[in-house]
């Protein structure tokens, strides 16, 4: 089964910039995928049509057995739920807590009180920050901050997450832990798909990598 798949997908942007031309890509479920490429090669826009912050200009994709094209509205932010996002930059609320950072999304989908608590102890403990649950973010290191995001983007057992650059701003040993996290994550069965420009960092995880170069997907590794 396959969790994600483009066919023949094109973005191009408003200002008629081509991002992304004829990508062909498929990824099966359980599967870890790295995607490598230059700063502005089109990754982090090839994450943005999985997750359909931008619908693809020709072309399908399919992530879940969702055509995103399709989605709009109430279906969309459904569809949302069942994907984590991870950033480079983290995007924690700096006047709320470790805790209250990686509810905040549980509370506003309804989870009861009971379901939040019985999921905060062991998510944040396979980050390993259960000892920073009600420190605030600014205490943290960036490696620290970036677990929070993970804990946040994963609460909800979604069964594919997505990371853009997640240790762009980390430095090696942050970013094997976080790298390890993710791994972790993968061996629960989740889908894991990675942008990164850390050559060193995927061949040392050694998982399937597609690279992007001018908008165009190459295929490295099976
Ligand atoms: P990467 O993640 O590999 O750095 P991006 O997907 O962010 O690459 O960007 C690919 C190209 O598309 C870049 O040239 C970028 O400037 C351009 N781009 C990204 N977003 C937009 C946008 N909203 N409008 C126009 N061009 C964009
Ligand atoms: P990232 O590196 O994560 O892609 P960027 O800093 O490139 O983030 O982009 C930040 C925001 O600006 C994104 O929403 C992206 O779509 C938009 N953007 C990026 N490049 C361009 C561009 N050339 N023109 C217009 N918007 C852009």
């Amino acid at each position: 089964r396959l969790m994600v798949e483009l066919r023949s997908t094109a973005k191009t942007y408003l200002n008629g910039h081509n991002a992304l031309l004829d990508v062909n890509l498929a990824v099966k479920q359980g599967e870890f995928l790295f995607i490598t490429g230059p700063s502005g090669s089109g990754k982090s826009t090839l994450l943005k049509l999985l997750y359909g912050e931008e619908l693809p200009t020709q072309g399908e994709v399919i992530v879940d057995g969702c055509d995103v094209a399709c989605l709009r509205g109430d279906r969309l932010s459904l569809f949302r739920r069942r994907i984590g996002i991870v950033f480079q930059d983290y995007k924690l609320i700096p006047q709320r807590t470790v805790a209250e950072n990686v509810t905040v999304v549980l509370q506003a989908q309804g989870y009861t009180r009971k379901e939040i608590q019985r999921r905060l102890e062991p998510t944040l403990k396979l980050v390993g920050l259960l000892n920073k649950a009600d420190c605030f973010p600014e205490k943290l290191s960036g490696g620290e901050q970036q677990r929070v995001s993970i804990a946040r983007a994963i609460i909800a057992t979604p069964p594919l997450l997505l990371a853009d650059e997640p240790t762009g701003n980390l430095d090696p040993d942050n970013s094997w832990q976080i790298m390890q996290i993710f791994q972790k994550l993968n061996s629960f069965g989740a889908t894991v798909i990675v942008t990164t420009h850390d050559e060193q960092l995927v061949r040392r995880c050694g998982h399937r990598v597609v690279q992007v170069h001018n908008g165009r997907l190459h295929q490295i590794t099976e």
